[in-house]
Parts: C-alpha cells; sequence; structure tokens
C-alpha cells in the first residue's frame, strides 16, 4: 500500500511558530507535517528511517484493552501453578516461576535474584497492570491522576520486560537437563508460551495517540509557510519535542515542561556523551571478571566442575548440543561485545563530529539497543537450573562469582545504550531539502502497513 505524507519545514525565528500538526522525529530530530494516514499505515522518517506516527484504528483501544486483560490473565496462571517437574531416580522437582529468583536469594546470588525477578515477574506483571489503567480510563473517556507519569513508566519498563528471553532460557534449560532427568512441562508453562505472543500483540496496539490524540495539519499543505525555513532540526528551529506524547512546542514559550503531559523536556539527553562513556567503561570493567571466573558450577555426585562462559559452550558444542552452545555464544560473548563495540564507535563518531553516513550510524544504534537483552538469557538459565537442581547429594548446580560481573555489564551496557542520544548523531549533518527556498518541503515518505 502506498500512501504519502508530507515532510513539513520548520518555521524558525521571531515571526512566530505555529508547531500545531508538526512533529519530530524521536531519532533525528526531522520535523514533518503530521497528516491523517490511513487506519493501521505507519510514516516513517525519510532521513533515518523511524517510525514517527502510527494512524490507530477506531478499534484500537478496543482491541489493546482486550489483550493486555487477556495477558494479564495468562501470567496470572504462569505464575501461580506449577510450571516445571523434573523427575529424577524417583524423586520429583516441582518448579514455579518464582523458584528461579528465591533460588538465587536462597544461595546469596541476591543481586541478580533481584534482577531476574524484576525482568521476568515485577515489571512485566506492573506494565500491564499499569496499562491497563490507562486504557481503561481513555474508554472512559476520563483523566486519570498521574497520566503522564504511568504512561512513561510502561515505556520505562518496555525494554526492562523480557519475557521472551526468558522463554528461550526455559527452553535452553530444558534441553540441557534432558539427558539428567525427566522433564514434565506444567500448566503454567504452556500459560507462559501464550503470553508471549498476546503481549506482543498488546504492545503494538499500546499508541500514544490513544492517550493523546495527534493534532493533525488542518489549513493543508500551506502549515508552515511563511517565515524562515530550517530543514535540519527541531532544536535549531527553537523546538523541543516531548518523547511521551509527542508534542512539539517552542522552547522560548514552555520552559522545561510538556504542557500537554508534564513530561520533562529537553532538547537533548542531559550529558549523554559523558554518561554514555562512564557507564560504557564501567561495563567493560565488569566484562572481564565476568569472562574469566566460573559462572557455574555442577556438582555430580559430590564432584563439581566449576566452568566459565567460554567454557560452557565449548562443552554444549562438544557434547553435541551444538544449536545451544551457538545462541549462549551469541547471547552471551557477541551481543555484549558487539554492543560495546558499536557504542564505543558511535561515541568516537560524535565526538569526533563525523558526518559519515548518519542513516546508518542511526539504524547500528537501534539495533545495538533492540539486541542488548538478549544476553540476559545466561543468567536465566542460571536461575531456573539453580532452582530445579538442588537434588542434594546426586547433582546440584551453584551460580559462581562470574553470574554477578555478567549481570552487572548486561544491565550497565542496557544503560549506556539508553543514555546514548540518537539525534546527537544528525546535529553535525546539513540536511539540504531538494526544494530550498521559503516553501514548505513535501516528501513523499515511504509507507508500511501496519496492524491495528
Ligand atoms: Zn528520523
Ligand atoms: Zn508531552
Amino acid at each position: 500500500m502506498t500512501a504519502s505524507v508530507a515532510r513539513s519545514a520548520i518555521v524558525a525565528g521571531s515571526r512566530g511558530v505555529s508547531t500545531h500538526g508538526l512533529i519530530a522525529c524521536h531519532e533525528c530530530d526531522a520535523v514533518y507535517r503530521l497528516e491523517a494516514l490511513p487506519e493501521g499505515a505507519a510514516a516513517h522518517c525519510s532521513f533515518c528511517d523511524a517510525q514517527l506516527y502510527k494512524q490507530v484504528s477506531s478499534h484500537t483501544l478496543d482491541q489493546s484493552m482486550a489483550l493486555h486483560f487477556a495477558a494479564l490473565m495468562l501470567f496470572i496462571i504462569a505464575n501461580t501453578l506449577p510450571f516445571i517437574s523434573l523427575k529424577f531416580a524417583g524423586r520429583v522437582e516441582t518448579d514455579m516461576l518464582m523458584s528461579g529468583p528465591m533460588a538465587l536469594f536462597n544461595v546469596g546470588m541476591d543481586g541478580i535474584g533481584l534482577l531476574v525477578l524484576m525482568t521476568s515477574i515485577l515489571f512485566p506483571l506492573l506494565s500491564m497492570v499499569a496499562a491497563l489503567y490507562l486504557l481503561i480510563a481513555a474508554r472512559l473517556d476520563i483523566q486519570p491522576p498521574g497520566k503522564g507519569m504511568v504512561y512513561r513508566m510502561v515505556r520505562f519498563m518496555e525494554p526492562w520486560s523480557m519475557l521472551g528471553v526468558f522463554m528461550l532460557a526455559v527452553l535452553i534449560a530444558i534441553v540441557k537437563l534432558l539427558d539428567l532427568a525427566e522433564i514434565e512441562a506444567g500448566i503454567a508453562l504452556f500459560a507462559f508460551a501464550a503470553l508471549l505472543p498476546v503481549s506482543v500483540m498488546a504492545q503494538q496496539r499500546f499508541d500514544s495517540s490513544l492517550f493523546w490524540p495527534h493534532q493533525f495539519c488542518e489549513g493543508g499543505r500551506d502549515g508552515g509557510k511563511n517565515g524562515e525555513i530550517n530543514p535540519n532540526s527541531a532544536l535549531k528551529g527553537g523546538l523541543l519535542h516531548c518523547h511521551t506524547c509527542a508534542l512539539l512546542v517552542e522552547q522560548s514559550k514552555h520552559g522545561s515542561h510538556c504542557p500537554r503531559c508534564g513530561d520533562h523536556l529537553h532538547a537533548r539527553k542531559p550529558d549523554s556523551l559523558a554518561r554514555t562513556w562512564a557507564l560504557l567503561i564501567a561495563a567493560i570493567v565488569m566484562l572481564l571478571p565476568a569472562n574469566i571466573l566460573p559462572i557455574m558450577t555442577v556438582i555430580r555426585f559430590g564432584q563439581g566442575e566449576p566452568s566459565t562462559i567460554l567454557a560452557g559452550v565449548v562443552h554444549l558444542i562438544g557434547a553435541g548440543m551444538w544449536p545451544l552452545g551457538l545462541i549462549i555464544f551469541f547471547a552471551s560473548i557477541m551481543v555484549p561485545v558487539s554492543k560495546l563495540v558499536a557504542l564505543v564507535f558511535l561515541l568516537f563518531s560524535v565526538q569526533r563530529k563525523s558526518t559519515w553516513k548518519p542513516d546508518d550510524r542511526t539504524r547500528l544504534y537501534r539495533v545495538t539497543e533492540m539486541i542488548g537483552s538478549w544476553s540476559m538469557v545466561d543468567i536465566f538459565i542460571i536461575g531456573i537450573l539453580t532452582s530445579l537442581v538442588s537434588l542434594d547429594a546426586l547433582s546440584t548446580i551453584r551460580p559462581g562469582a562470574a553470574a554477578s560481573y555478567f549481570a552487572g555489564a548486561v544491565v550497565l551496557t542496557m544503560l549506556a545504550a539508553q543514555s546514548f542520544d540518537p539525534r546527537l548523531i544528525w546535529d553535525d549533518i546539513e540536511r539540504c531539502s531538494e526544494h530550498d527556498g521559503n516553501d514548505a518541503v513535501t516528501d513523499a515518505l515511504p509507507m508500511e502497513q501496519a496492524h491495528g
């Protein structure tokens, strides 16, 4: 399906800015005119390809509410019924979803126990409840207290709710244990498997425009025609973009808070470069002990064999479980290392004011931000194995010291990626418009049909 949306021109300076009907790209700060699209369609930035906005349909609110409700029910089932049972030499060990973090607390690994508890249980639960709070209020057409704050909370918890990563860890743990004992899946495991697609669909239909409708451009395409045109960025046009409700406001008029949702406004993430460097260096320091010290000790019949991350991978491949070995290798070694290299490259390129391929660098950033949470898979596996395999004299699995360092490194690199502001990549790029002069710039944008 094809449709077009106009790229807008910024009207800068003292003649007065009409920000009504304009939107800025949250990844490169280019300004566009908001035009109504066919239902379900989305507009993408022509500079960096980030999604600018989506046209939700009249059913999106109801669908989102139904899906969030279904997800919450599945989540409750997944957390209250038996998850998995391990049968070994006449003994049965039954686990709940909560058993993983509890087992980590019991062996004194409070830090990673808390991390597993938050990312696999607390954050997913809280974000479902918070999303339902906003959706029900929107359905009843009331303004709920703390609307902006609750919405920001849902968005904040999104990268830290790792249901998909946890499911992968469960599957790997099951395959690893198959040679040790008989595994029986509980009802909760099936509920959890169903929860994954439902929560993804629910998230896709959770859009800020359900709570703060877009203010579409009215007077046709002449909206921003009078005045000096600066196609470079909202910032250069004296405008600030609200990350919560997507409103574009005049910097001089609205100080530091969004007039619509109350979010704190800043042109660029504060101290982005310094913070990202600090977090990255801390992550690199953590990665050293994470790879040198043993991450897990498997004790069989009283014999312990501590192993490092790499030794674990080699062992899996040697034992013929090379798909598992490759997954762990990618998630635990390749992903953290490539994330560090990518972020260091992005930081250097911004500091050197590079103008080299800003669109590709923005894409690199997007991928870096997206893949980070998959490194958690090893930590989840350790939690699951620690809770399941505690058959005393027969077999036990204990997390090693490296687990805490590794978890710390994963969290720090995720925070580093979040504190980097991709708009910095574009600040030194002179974006020339094909139509110079005082006319509004109109470009056809590639459109994508989205679900919803
Ligand atoms: Zn963009
Ligand atoms: Zn706002």
